[in-house]
């Protein structure tokens, strides 16, 4: 038997939606490590285990990789010779990557201006159409629901369901590696197909019924062979400027600079009130400045560069188990949703440790050492 591991569509298939003979389209994605935090517990002063899924392991830096796999090798089995996105920036990076691999078209539709550099890089080195709006995501994915019912292309944005279905799988891989479900699950939330993946795949492994039944695969029905009982309750944080689901109602003109959750439209917002309040969990919102300190605290404490929509997983983590609300004893997973070299500009400018010069020689680099080792 091998093992050499090949995508999340080959490792799931089973609880997947395609066919035995589809052609996948994949890079290899999921299987992403789930790191124990070591530093920031003992910070809280707290008997609470925090787990992180770091996604931005994934082969274009996030967790869009997930859903793409799925969204692209359907696209291709329909025959479709084109795909467009709305995106923040990741989902552009991943669509333009499934796309050059399965040698198909791919349109993106980006802010104007509220990109990282390193997602542009991503989407423009692999040969896609980048297009710019002057706009915002939301102006952005209005646009592509209005074209995608005029013109050959294929929507793989999160309103595409095979999207959800790939991004399921993190809750798989994280049952399989633990053993149970975690009590507390936080993650970011922008336009929300992330939560309502995370809760679907957590109720599958679980055998909700009005979960489990609402796919039929070549090899039969999901939930043949429930793998836990327990669903965890979902956390899902916003940042201030950018929160609708705190607020109650969309927003105009989100603000952040988490700009992978710089959302006021979220397209999944039914789906995320219910995994809310199914799993007896809550929203929260946290300012850019303590996204940004918490982007800090990881990679100081821990060693783990995420970018900052990332961070607020962790933020939302240690604000309520600080208060609480999330009671010692808990394991709670935290989705690190991207990573941190997607936006080096944002890294640079809040960095702590300037960058030391000094002549090219022992005596120079010797001081350097002496006084920065107090
Ligand atoms: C897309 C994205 C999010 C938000 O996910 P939604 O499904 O839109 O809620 C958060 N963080 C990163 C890094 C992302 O790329």
């Amino acid at each position: 038997m091998t093992t050499h591991y090949k995508g999340l569509i080959d490792r799931y298939r089973s609880r997947l939606p395609v066919k035995n003979d589809t052609r996948v389209i994949t890079l290899h994605e999921g299987n992403t490590p789930l790191i124990p935090l070591e530093n920031i517990p003992s910070i809280l002063r707290k008997d609470v285990k925090i787990l992180v899924k770091f996604e931005g392991l994934n082969p274009t830096g996030s967790f869009k990789d997930r859903g793409m796999t799925m969204a692209v090798t359907q696209a291709v089995s329909e025959g479709s010779k084109a795909i467009i996105c709305a995106s923040t920036g990741n989902t552009s990076a991943a669509a333009a990557a499934y796309a050059s691999r399965a040698g198909i078209r791919c349109f993106v539709l980006i802010p104007d201006g509220k990109i990282a550099q390193g997602k542009l890089a991503q989407a423009m080195i692999k040969g896609s159409v980048v297009i710019q709006i002057l706009g915002n995501f939301d102006d952005g994915m209005r646009l592509v629901k209005e074209v995608g019912d005029s013109a050959p292309v294929t929507i793989v944005n999160s309103i595409n369901p095979y999207r959800i279905h790939g991004q399921k799988t993190i809750a798989f891989e994280i049952i399989d590696a633990l053993g149970r479900a975690p009590d507390y699950h936080c993650l970011p939330v922008g336009n929300a197909g992330n939560i309502t993946a995370h809760w679907l795949g957590y109720c599958e492994y679980a055998g909700i019924a009005a979960y489990a039944d609402s796919f039929q695969t070549e090899q039969g029905p999901y939930n043949k062979d429930k793998v836990t009982t327990k669903t965890p309750i979902m956390c899902g944080y916003q940042a201030s400027g950018s929160a609708p689901f705190l607020r109650g109602h969309p927003i105009d003109n989100p603000e952040t600079v988490a700009t992978a959750i710089r959302i006021g439209n979220p397209q999944s917002w039914d789906q995320a009130w219910t995994a809310s309040r199914d799993s007896k969990g809550w929203f929260d919102e946290f300012t850019d400045a303590e996204i940004l300190a918490t982007q800090k605290l990881l990679a100081e404490k821990e060693g783990i560069f995420c970018e900052p929509a990332s961070a607020i997983s962790v933020a939302g983590a240690m604000k309520d188990i600080r208060s609480g609300k999330i009671p010692e004893g808990s394991t709670v997973v935290c989705t690190l949703t991207g990573h941190g070299l997607k936006d080096p500009d944002t890294a640079i400018k809040q960095s702590s440790s300037p960058v030391i010069r000094v002549e090219a020689n022992l005596a120079q680099v010797q001081k350097a050492i002496l006084d920065n080792l107090k």
